[in-house]
């Protein structure tokens, strides 16, 4: 690939193991960096501001759309905005890096929508909805009706996984890890 804009995007179901999947690339290749998004949730345990998002308040995100700031944006649960940020993929861009998005499946779509030709595409998928229903249920935060809610949204997102580069099964992490590098890999090479 001629130019160097190039840009990663992860997407899965929730429950896939994509958020363990990307930190593992992360930690592979120097040539990457995580695209930090901004959100109007409430930070969780050590998340910290600038590194694991932008937490910004409503308002502030609204005025954001208005602005036109935003690559994509998404509610992506109820009441909660998060956004990829124009700014954010040019930092990455002007340090010769190249940005990995770790977004929901509307916002993958549609940012590999502006960026047909230099973005890769990964998602990620549970080997099926039955181990994906496992997985929700030993994470003991689900409430039965949050555990249908989510794995009603996963069999939703799944039926758009034809749409991405590759198709990645996590079946075992590390072989899952393995699989995704080579995909890196080449890409950064190509
Ligand atoms: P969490 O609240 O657990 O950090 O993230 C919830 C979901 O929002 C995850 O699927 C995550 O990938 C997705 N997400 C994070 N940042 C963005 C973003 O900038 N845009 C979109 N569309 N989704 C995002």
């Amino acid at each position: 690939m001629a130019d160097n804009n190039k840009l990663i995007i992860i997407t899965a179901p929730s429950g896939a193991g994509k958020t363990s999947i990307t930190r593992h690339l992360m930690k592979t290749f120097p040539q990457l960096a995580f695209s930090i998004s901004a959100a109007t949730r409430q930070p969780r345990g050590t998340e910290k501001d600038g590194v694991d998002y932008h937490f910004i308040t409503i308002e502030e995100f609204q005025t954001k759309i208005q602005h036109n700031e935003f690559v994509e944006w998404e509610m992506v649960y109820e009441g909660k905005y998060y956004g990829t940020l124009k700014t954010e993929l040019a930092r990455i861009w002007s340090e010769n890096k190249i940005p990995v998005l770790d977004i929901d499946v509307k916002g993958a779509i549609h940012v590999q929508q502006q960026y047909p030709d230099s973005s890769l595409s990964l998602f990620i998928q549970a080997p099926s909805v039955e181990e994906l229903k496992k997985r929700l249920e030993s994470r003991g935060t689900e409430t039965a009706e949050s555990l249908a809610a989510r794995i009603n949204k996963a069999s939703y997102e799944l039926s758009f996984k034809d749409q991405f580069n590759k198709i990645i099964t996590n079946d075992d992490f590390h072989r899952a890890c393995g699989e995704a590098e080579d995909i890196v890999a080449g890409f950064i090479a190509s």
